[in-house]
């Protein structure tokens, strides 16, 4: 795929700005351009609040990763361990479901669960998983398992794709992660994680849980080796894929931490504070099929995902309690942030807090005058 950068910025921006769908070469050209990235920031900023007005929305969730043994590879990767490492761990369900009762001390509403590629986990680990957190906890969001994993299990089960959705969701599953995306672009993704789902796949799998009732987020894994035309070709797919099912709740961008990972030595991670911000706001503009446009505080940082509030975005993300993939790759912006501290950070930042569920229903919404 080859763009030519024909266009004038400000007309990109204008069409953008009048909900006009730019195309695939008009995001090249957001992508390409150096000297304006300010206004492509400030204009994102404007739709931001046409379509969310002042509002930032977070989620009260936990993260549980359920195991860090891992058969695969990925070169981005700081979180995997073989079996034989002294910090390799798989969780019980006793365990998991002491970590669910914790958080629903501070009153979650959601676990996401995700795992390693364990070899020596049997699909009824993974069902199992499901059901005994929905048996004890009815009313729990239940937002698990990577395109990754439900590929895993249907080759270990040998049913389709949708067989192995719907069986999760009788257990008990309300919704999926888009993660394992990383990057779409063949070639490139087959440089940083060559023993993953291919594109196909992964675009199958996740038509399928959005044509089974199942929504999932979408992601990027932002700030590698990955060049323009690739971003281009992995948004261009994401949109195609919602205009079709409309199945992606939100937009997360994974920036790329580099420290503890093989990729190391090949990205500048410095770059990425000045990229992430522009890159916000192009999401804004492209993805006009997305309402949820969300930062990630663990990986940037918080005062980056406050000035991102500002660049396009509207969803702060959750309160986690657990986030070992980021800290395993060498992040340092913790795992934690209560309800609470969220709450005063987003009106710090003069905009609205929405408490929200999974899948964007607003929480408390008409108590909230009296609750903020
Ligand atoms: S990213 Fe996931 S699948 Fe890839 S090596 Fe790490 S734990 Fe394994």
């Amino acid at each position: 795929m080859r763009y030519k950068c024909m266009t004038e910025l400000n007309s990109v921006l204008e069409k953008a700005l009048s909900f006009e769908r730019i195309n695939d070469e008009e995001l090249l050209c957001l992508l390409e351009e150096k000297e304006k990235g300010q206004d492509i920031i400030r204009i994102a900023g404007i739709k931001n609040q046409k379509i969310n007005s002042n509002t930032v929305s977070f989620v009260v969730n936990r993260n549980i990763n359920f195991t860090n043994i891992c058969s695969l590879n990925c070169r981005f990767c700081g979180y995997k361990r073989t079996k034989k490492s002294k910090d390799a761990f798989l969780l019980d369900y006793d365990k998991i479901l002491e970590k669910i009762s914790e958080g629903k001390k501070i009153g979650i509403d959601e676990i996401c669960v995700t795992g390693g590629i364990n070899p020596e986990l049997k699909p009824d680990y993974y069902f199992s998983l499901i059901k005994t957190a929905r048996d004890n906890f009815p009313d729990l969001h239940i937002h698990a398992f990577s395109p990754q994993e439900i590929y895993e299990l249907s080759k270990a089960t040998n049913k389709s794709y949708k067989d192995v959705i719907l069986k999760l969701v009788d257990m008990g599953l309300n919704s999926m992660p888009g993660t394992a995306a990383e990057i779409l672009a063949k070639e490139t993704r087959s440089k940083i994680c060559p023993e993953k789902i291919n594109t196909d796949v992964w675009v199958e799998i996740i038509k399928t849980a959005h044509k089974s009732g199942v929504k999932t987020s979408a992601t990027i894994l932002f700030g590698h080796i990955e060049s323009n035309i690739d971003i281009v070709y992995h948004l261009s797919l994401i949109r195609q894929i919602q205009d079709e099912t409309n199945g992606f709740t939100e937009f997360i961008t994974l920036p790329f931490i580099s420290y503890k990972t093989s990729l190391r030595k090949k990205v500048d991670s410095t770059l990425m504070q000045d990229k992430i911000f522009k890159f916000y706001a192009i999401l804004r503009l492209y993805l006009d099929n997305f309402k949820n446009i969300q930062t990630s505080w663990p990986k940037i940082g918080i005062p980056a995902a406050l000035k991102s509030l500002e660049c396009g975005v509207n969803d702060f993300g959750g309160t986690l309690m657990e986030e070992n993939i980021t800290k395993s790759a060498g992040g340092e912006f913790g795992e934690y942030l209560p309800e609470d501290e969220i709450v005063s950070l987003i009106k710090k930042s003069g905009k609205f807090p929405l408490r929200r569920d999974t899948l964007y229903n607003y929480i408390y919404e008409k108590t909230y005058e009296n609750r903020y």
